[in-house]
């Protein structure tokens, strides 16, 4: 695809996300839609009891499924260049993370709430899990692993820009202990090229990485070339 041809459809998407109320809108949203789902699908599935020992189980296999999923979303994202579709806009803006070293400070609950908003298909996830919690023949363990999942999307959003934006020291051992993404293991998607998608804790990149050798090309020569000539600065994720 002709590289001037794609670098004019971006812009013309930025234009369109800057242009357009209704693309914040949609942002508070899609934010409020997914955190109502949060609170019902959990206050719900606490009413199970499953035992302590499950639920450690549980949500140890929903953090490396949470890290996992989202790495793969972030991977087909990244080498999306969809621009003139309908959700161009929203594409185009997230390409400009790449090009991002530090976000706009601001209270934890906040970047929770907007990062929040740009999950589109979370709101189908809890959807599903919520549809899932109302069957009485469905798993326990997996019931709790999934809602998990549909929380924990949220936090790897919060856990990224951690790893951009903090030097505390709690954020710091947080990310030693394997809780949270790595500053450095997270540097290496900024820096280098189809590599480190994963941004919960970043254990699982080995399996994301080496999905993105064999089925992607990466983004330094594709999708990082279409914003080259676009000069506004915007708040993209990740
Ligand atoms: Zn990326
Ligand atoms: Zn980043």
């Amino acid at each position: 695809m002709n590289l001037e041809l794609k670098q004019k459809q971006f812009n013309s998407a930025m234009e369109l996300y800057e242009g357009r109320n209704c693309h914040k809108l949609f942002g508070i949203f899609v934010a409020m839609t997914n955190i109502s789902l949060q609170i019902y699908t959990l206050s719900r599935v606490l009413t199970i009891s499953i035992g302590i020992r499950w639920q450690i189980i549980s949500f140890i296999a929903a953090y490396l499924i949470t890290d996992f999923v989202n790495g793969l979303v972030h991977l087909y994202m990244d080498d999306n260049d969809n621009y003139e579709s309908w959700t161009g806009p929203l594409i185009a803006n997230f390409h400009l993370h790449h090009r991002t070293p530090r976000y706009q400070d601001n209270k934890i609950f906040v970047v929770y709430f907007n990062e929040t908003g740009s999950k589109v298909w979370l709101i189908f996830y809890l959807a599903a899990v919520a549809i899932l919690l109302q069957q009485h023949n469905i798993n326990t363990v997996l019931l709790y692993t999934l809602t998990y999942i549909g929380i924990l999307s949220s936090v790897a959003e919060l856990s990224h820009y951690l790893t951009h934006n903090s030097n505390s020291p709690v954020v710091n051992f947080l990310a030693r202990s394997k809780l949270l993404l790595p500053k450095r293991q997270h540097a290496q998607h900024h820096l280098m090229d189809n590599i480190s998608y994963t941004f919960l804790n970043g254990v699982t990149d080995p399996l994301v990485d080496f999905i993105a050798r064999r089925f992607f090309t990466g983004y330094k020569n594709k999708t990082d070339l279409h914003y080259a000539r676009y000069s506004g600065v915007n708040s993209p994720r990740r």
